[in-house]
């Protein structure tokens, strides 16, 4: 069967705050000019919205430069963050300590950041963009000169064996003057263009986190709208780098989470678990008993900063977000970044465009003299320096922020990626989790199922292993399977026979929630995320 074939001036892959601001940016920039500039987003969602996981305080500096009436519009930013605090954990006691200046968060807002895109979504169309939720990009379409020329959807009615069913339909073909790759975190296509256009050379590696969220309903006594708090130490051990965020949203509803540095070298532990355990601390408990929890997902966020901005621009376009790596570590913030970097790569695109230029070098410098560069800039050395422990990460970055005010003459650097940190099993201390109390905190399974996972079972597996047998020879026998414990979703699973022999990876791809941690921190990074058949992956209410 043919492909059809679609044209645009531009092709936004990714319904995310980047692509979102890039596609409006784009439709401003065409108003003004009084010309016409087509553009077309696909995002994998089943909806706009539907994969977004984040925190999110979210300032606005971005969003008052793209759209400055948004209050008038009513953008759903309705709760002021207030209250800031910080706080170190032992096992039973909680110690404030001085909230660092990037986490004040005075004139920030707390929101579900899935909502705000669901919003940008609208004034995106309402501008005559043309959005596509439930189409993977699986494919980059090359030019025969080797320029990217678009992207391809994902195909229908695929069997696990690879025949077709009668629901078959194959791919659309989206043809652009511009892609622009706004796939967030770890973005599957993104991947292959680092590689084709060697676009990390003379880069730190990208170094990650995962963050593990859920959405409660608490006790209208114990809620503050506005209060924000983030703590560090318990349950971690001090050689890993990680910590809790708590904020009250509106109606009764708070966000906790918890982000592990994937950087961690114990190959026992268990981010899940590690913040199941979080919720049982005698300061944290009280606030979730009695409550309800209503959503679970997961997903990877970017840690690497300033020194992992890989080149970001290549032949028929650009890296724009999260995919690329903009995301600010020392204030866990990366959706302001993410919507300046789609603006600006719109306005490159769209100079282009008018101009009939073949290339957007422009963004690039646009980039280096914009406020993102300067704000990455700054907190540089902040995650690197927390790779000798907590308590030097502490002092150095203290001393960073307060002495040469991130102007240190020196840059510290990612000198490996994350999966090469993981330690030996016999290396590292098993750690004992306690179980699950059905209260405030929970197994794998019933957290999965709040995700809402939508996946056809009949369809091949997206979870690609480069060798099949890595798994067992490797992974189980070298570092005792850790993708049982990173995979938040309980996706894979070592199988055995009734008598402890024959061990074998089961690979349940319908719990998977889009995460791509597995494919960050396999070992021997044996597993590729793939884009699964349209339509699946989780279905996150307002995360
Ligand atoms: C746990 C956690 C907490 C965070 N807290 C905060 C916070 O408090 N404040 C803050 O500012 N930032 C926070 N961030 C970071 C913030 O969420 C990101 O910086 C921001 O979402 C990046 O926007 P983006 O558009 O680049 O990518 P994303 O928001 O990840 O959006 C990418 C979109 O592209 C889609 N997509 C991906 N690949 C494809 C494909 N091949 N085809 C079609 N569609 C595709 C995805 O489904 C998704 O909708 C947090 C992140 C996490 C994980
Ligand atoms: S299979 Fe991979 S991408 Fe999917 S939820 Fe598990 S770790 Fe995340």
């Amino acid at each position: 069967m043919e492909r059809e074939a679609m044209e645009y001036d531009v092709v936004i892959v990714g319904a995310g705050p980047a692509g979102l601001s890039a596609a409006i940016r784009l439709k401003q920039r065409a108003a003004e000019a009084d010309r016409e500039i087509s553009v077309c987003v696909i995002e994998k969602g089943s909806e706009v919205g539907a994969h977004i996981l984040s925190g999110a305080v979210i300032e606005t500096r971005a969003l008052d430069e793209l759209i400055p009436d948004w209050k008038e519009r009513g953008a759903p930013l309705k709760t002021p963050a207030g209250d800031d605090s910080f706080v170190f954990l032992t096992k039973r006691r909680a110690f404030r300590l001085p909230t660092p200046p990037d986490m004040n968060n005075h004139g920030n807002y707390i929101v579900s950041l899935g909502n705000v895109c669901r919003w940008l979504g609208e004034q995106a169309e309402a501008l005559g963009v043309e959005i596509y939720p439930g189409f993977p990009a699986a494919e980059v379409l090359y030019a025969e000169d080797g320029r990217v020329r678009g992207v391809a959807t994902g195909e229908v009615g695929v069997a696990r064996d690879g025949s077709h069913k009668p629901n078959y339909e194959p791919g659309v073909e989206l043809r652009a003057r511009f892609t622009l790759f706004a796939e967030g975190c770890r973005g599957s296509l993104t991947k292959e263009l680092f590689e084709r256009f060697d676009l990390r050379e003379g880069r730190d590696p990208q170094s990650f986190g995962i963050g593990i969220k859920e959405l409660w309903e608490v006790d209208p006594a114990k809620h503050a709208p506005g209060r924000v708090l983030h703590s560090i130490g318990w349950p971690l051990d001090r050689r890993t780098y990680g910590g809790s965020f708590l904020y009250h949203l509106e109606d009764n509803q708070v966000a906790v989470g918890f982000v592990v540095g994937l950087d961690y070298q114990n190959p026992h532990l268990s981010p899940f678990e590690e913040f199941q355990r979080f919720k049982t601390h005698p300061a944290i408990r009280p606030l979730f008993e009695g409550g309800r929890r209503i959503a679970y997902g997961a997903r990877a966020l970017n840690e690497g900063g300033f020194q992992a901005i890989p080149k970001l621009v290549f032949p028929g376009g650009a890296l724009i977000g999260c995919t690329a790596g903009f995301l600010n570590v020392a204030k866990i913030k990366g959706t302001h970044t993410a919507m300046k970097s789609g603006m600006l790569a719109a306005e490159a695109a769209s100079d282009a465009l008018g101009a009939g230029e073949a290339g957007l070098d422009g963004y690039e410098t646009a980039i280096k003299s914009s406020w993102i560069w300067d704000e990455l800039y700054r907190v540089r050395n902040v995650r690197p320096s927390f790779r000798r422990g907590l308590w030097l990460g502490l002092a150095y970055s203290a001393l960073d922020t307060y002495l040469f005010r991130g102007r240190a003459p020196w840059t510290l650097h990612h000198p490996e990626p994350d999966h090469a940190r993981l330690g030996k099993r016999d290396e590292y201390p098993p750690i004992d989790y306690p179980k699950p109390d059905g209260e405030v905190s929970f197994d794998r399974n019933s957290s999965v199922f709040l995700a809402a996972v939508a996946h056809e079972e009949d369809q091949p597996v997206h979870l690609r292993l480069k060798d099949p047998e890595v798994p067992v020879k490797i992974n189980l026998a070298l570092y005792d399977a850790p993708e049982q414990r990173y995979c938040p979703a309980g996706v894979y699973e070592i199988l055995r026979d009734a008598d402890g022999g024959n061990p074998r990876l089961q690979i349940n791809a319908a719990n998977c929630v889009h995460c791509k941690t597995c494919d960050i921190k396999d070992p021997t990074q044996n597993i590729n995320w793939v884009t699964p058949e349209p339509g699946s992956g989780p279905n996150y209410p307002n995360m």
